[in-house]
């Protein structure tokens, strides 16, 4: 065949070189990849071409799934990727198992509703917000990752360099939007009207997560005015699911019972050794 006589868009060349070009121009690696394989194992097995296709076209769905989760994942900029499979429920008795459980599920992303999870350090409040954010990605939804103070910075260098409103607009668009550890640094009179303008942009756009070590009462201490507070705490918390995260320290049980184990260790030697491990004196 000449070059003039083939269909608009085709060139010559042999089959395997041109379908090679053809699917990577598709955007299909997948069949790419494994067209000769599956051919191979459908002619063994006497599988028809329809059903060859149709393997085929599957494989390329199943890891396009796959490669997009995993774009989401990197776009949300997690600190760590944690999941609820990780997360331990009986230490930390006050938080509803039940409704973070529900909560994964990111139906409250569809109503655009927002979370806040609240209670004192180290009690998982970083892991469950990061363990939601997750699920969202798997869920299909965009997610953005950030912490209260980082957020603000951001805002007030956009401002400074003026591409605030693409900033804003960027916030705005995504699906969930968490804000982690509100409370640890208090803002300047800007950045706290700027972080009110995110929260006050995204009602009843898009969902929100905060975390905070602080009482709805200790807002003000962030936020500097009382007015302010009161306006972001009506837009966040009008449909909004709270998570009462209060306890002991998930780190510091951890660090206390690894003592705990050295010193049992240590008496069990010290018996062991016909020693009395509480006045030292010698039993055997
Ligand atoms: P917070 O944000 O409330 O200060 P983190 O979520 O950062 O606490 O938790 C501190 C560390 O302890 C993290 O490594 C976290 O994964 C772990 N952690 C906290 N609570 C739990 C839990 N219930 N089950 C498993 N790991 C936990
Ligand atoms: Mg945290």
């Amino acid at each position: 065949m000449t070059k003039e006589t083939l269909p608009p868009g085709t060139t010559s060349g042999t089959p395997q070189v041109l379908l090679a070009h053809h699917l990577k121009q598709l955007k299909l690696p997948t069949v790419l990849r494994e067209y000769d394989k599956v051919a191979r194992e459908c002619a063994r097995d006497g599988v028809d071409h329809p059903r060859y296709l149709l393997r085929l076209v599957e494989l390329e769905l199943i890891d396009r799934e796959r490669r997009t989760v995993e774009r989401r994942i990197r776009a949300a900029r997690f600190p760590a990727v944690k999941s609820f499979d990780t997360f331990d429920f009986t230490a930390i008795p006050s938080l509803n198992k039940m409704l973070v459980l529900e909560l994964a599920r990111c139906g409250y992303i569809l109503r655009r509703e927002n979370i806040i999870a609240l209670g004192n350090s180290g009690t998982g409040k970083t892991h469950v917000a990061l363990a939601l954010g997750l699920a969202a990605c798997q869920k299909g939804f965009s997610v953005a990752f950030t912490t209260a103070a980082s957020l603000v910075s951001q805002l007030l260098e956009a401002r400074d360099e003026k591409r605030l409103l693409r900033l804003q607009r960027e916030l705005q668009a995504v699906k969930l939007l968490i804000v982690d550890e509100l409370g640890y640094v208090p803002l300047s009179p800007t950045g706290a009207e700027l972080l009110f303008e995110v929260f006050s942009q995204r009602y009843e756009r898009g969902s929100t997560i905060v975390t905070s070590n602080l009482p709805f009462e200790d807002w003000t201490s962030v936020l500097g005015s009382e007015r302010l507070t009161g306006a972001l705490l009506d837009r966040l918390t009008h449909h909004v699911s709270i998570l009462a995260m209060n306890g002991d320290s998930y780190r510091l049980r951890q660090s206390a019972g690894r003592r705990r184990a050295t010193a049992a260790a240590e008496q069990n030697q010290a018996t062991a050794d016909g020693v009395d491990p509480d006045t030292g004196e010698i039993t055997a």
